[in-house]
């Protein structure tokens, strides 16, 4: 979804956000029941996703190469360390086609973020993807929180607030 405008060589030489710290692991994607169902064939493991609410997040497990100056990293599920993530573009969650936006909660407000942690965003990056919420993803996100509110994240400073969407659900 924001694959037009990310730099595919800075992704494939960071894939950070199919890693994560500890206190970062409630950025796991969440995924509906259906979606939960689709990756366990894929990924043909049961425990590859965790009930969570009334929908299910990507397990993340401990990796085992890499120690980021002594803090333990885990990585999705789905991640293949040489090959990137292994499931289709039809079994991705969609809060990683989404990714860097992610939409979160402040005191019963909803808002579109940008994630000021990914290395392709910049001053440029912000104008790009508010040309993108006009042309469409802002409605494609509405939609999918209709559908599965649980994509909802709690509110984090670590982000740029670009637009507040309470209104419109
Ligand atoms: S954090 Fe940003 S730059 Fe890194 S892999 Fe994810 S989208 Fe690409
Ligand atoms: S599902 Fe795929 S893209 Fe999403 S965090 Fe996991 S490995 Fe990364």
């Amino acid at each position: 979804m924001l694959k037009k405008i990310l730099s595919l060589d800075k992704c494939a030489a960071c894939r950070n956000c199919c890693v994560f710290h500890e206190e970062s692991r409630w950025e796991t994607p969440i995924v509906s029941k259906e979606k939960a169902i689709a990756i366990k064939k894929a990924l043909k493991r049961e425990d590859c996703v965790q009930p969570f609410e009334k929908s299910f997040v990507l397990s993340s497990v401990k990796r085992e190469i890499e120690l980021n100056e002594g803090m333990e990293l885990y990585k999705c599920a789905a991640l293949d360390e040489e090959h990137g993530c292994m499931l289709s573009s039809e079994e991705k969650p969609f809060d990683c086609s989404l990714w860097p936006v992610r939409v979160m909660k402040k005191n019963n407000k909803v808002f579109i973020m940008l994630a000021e942690g990914c290395h392709t965003v910049d001053n440029t990056f912000v104008e790009k993807v508010n040309k993108l919420l006009l042309e469409g993803l802002k409605e494609r996100i509405i939609e999918e929180i209709n559908k599965n509110p649980d994509i909802v994240k709690p509110y984090s400073d670590n982000y740029i607030e670009l637009c507040d969407i309470t209104g419109e659900l």
